[in-house]
């Protein structure tokens, strides 16, 4: 069963006589419960790929489908609620809010997407992440690492079909990068999520089931069970 679909995606910015094609004609799916890389060199269309994906962003041409829900046919409110409610966004940037504390930033979705917040929940996802005694530090009491172990929180409080992340680990060193790709694979072995993610760093795509190459907003290949080796 696919949990995100493209099919024949096209996306081109700018008027036609200077329009960039980020995307040309791409059609990939990403089955429920895989953990999926995407490289490629900058400028292939990577950023344009995750955000049209997410509906984030509109394809030119082209359709997205999360599950049975075809993207490209809902109008901006309805896209809104199915990002907050079905989908997941991790940043290399972290983008947690600054003034609120490490449960109250994981409790932020649950809040905008109207639902009960519970504490034990939050606890249990903080707990999940490795966090259950930083509940209230404020990310600049915080690590890189354990800032991007709150995003990952947040952004599976809502139990998305699918988590995005862009460049998770970009902004971490290498041991921390390898905590947070090791929860982020044990989030796919046990609980079934769905992962999708950017990645320039081979030792991240070795963590993923597979690993789609973009070259000029194509596909230009792919490997299965990618070992760090294999992708660099
Ligand atoms: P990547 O993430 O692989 O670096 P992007 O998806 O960001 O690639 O960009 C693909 C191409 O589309 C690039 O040529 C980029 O300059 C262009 N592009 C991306 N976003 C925009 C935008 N908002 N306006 C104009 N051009 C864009
Ligand atoms: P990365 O490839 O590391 O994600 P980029 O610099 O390619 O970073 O893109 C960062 C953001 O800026 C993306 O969301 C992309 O859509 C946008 N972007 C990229 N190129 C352009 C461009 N030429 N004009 C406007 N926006 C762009």
């Amino acid at each position: 069963r696919d949990a995100i679909r493209l099919r024949s995606v096209t996306r081109t910015y700018g008027a036609s006589d200077g329009a960039v094609t980020a995307l040309n004609d791409l059609s990939l799916s990403f089955s429920v419960g895989t953990f999926t890389a995407v490289m490629g060199p900058s400028g292939s269309g990577k950023s344009t790929l995750l955000q049209c994906a997410a509906g984030l962003d509109r394809p030119t041409s082209g359709s997205v489908l999360l599950g049975e829900t075809n993207l490209t046919t809902l109008n901006e409110t309805q896209l809104t609620l199915l990002r907050r409610e079905r989908i997941g966004f991790v940043f290399q940037s972290f983008n947690l809010l600054p003034a609120l504390t490490a449960e109250q930033n994981v409790a932020l979705p649950l809040r905008l997407a109207g639902r009960r917040t519970g504490r034990s929940q939050i606890q249990d996802a903080l707990a999940q992440v490795g966090l259950a005694g930083r509940a209230t530090h404020r990310p600049g009491e915080m690590s890189g690492g354990q800032q991007q172990r709150v995003a990952i929180a947040r952004a599976l409080i809502t139990q998305p079909e699918v988590l995005f992340a862009d460049e998770p680990t970009g902004a971490l060193d290498s041991t921390t990068s390898r905590d947070v790709l090791t929860m982020l694979r044990t989030m796919v072995d046990e609980q079934r999520q769905t992962i999708v993610m950017v990645t320039h760093d081979p030792v991240a795509a070795s963590y993923a089931d597979r690993v789609v190459f973009l070259a000029d907003g194509h596909l230009n290949g792919e490997l299965k069970s990618p070992t760090a080796a294999a992708v660099a």
